[in-house]
């Protein structure tokens, strides 16, 4: 277990080598300029937290891993993506409020999981 005070891991997300656009990817062209030639890059795991749900029926492919909470999490490069909470919420009170630094914890599934930079113990 690595403390909370270390960086985050990286994550792996797409820039264009024509606009430099950032995108959180899978993609095949720029959004911005249609250029195929998307890079990978790393960025650091960090940003604030957009939103969440709490996904109790899985669709079938992620039957196995419900209950489980997705999360939109804005990185601080700027790019909105996808993942899920790390820790599965009990109810709205045990949440990350709306806003809450998160960090990079880990990945499930092909996708990021995010836990709250610091402990709300
Ligand atoms: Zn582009």
């Amino acid at each position: 277990m690595t403390s909370i005070l270390s960086a985050p891991p990286d994550l792996e997300i797409l820039r264009c080598a024509a606009c430099g656009r950032l995108d959180p990817g899978p993609r095949e062209l720029c959004p911005s300029c249609f250029s195929p030639n998307l890079e990978k890059v790393a960025v650091p795991g960090r940003g604030a937290l957009v939103s969440w749900t709490l996904v109790r029926r899985p669709p079938s492919r992620f039957q196995a891993d419900g209950p489980y909470a997705v999360a939109v999490v804005d990185l601080d490069c700027g790019v909105r993506l996808t993942g899920r909470l790390a820790e599965v919420p009990r109810d709205e009170a045990d949440a990350p409020p709306l806003g809450a630094r998160m960090r990079l914890s880990g990945g499930t599934a092909g996708m990021p999981l995010f836990a709250p930079e610091a402990e709300r113990r």
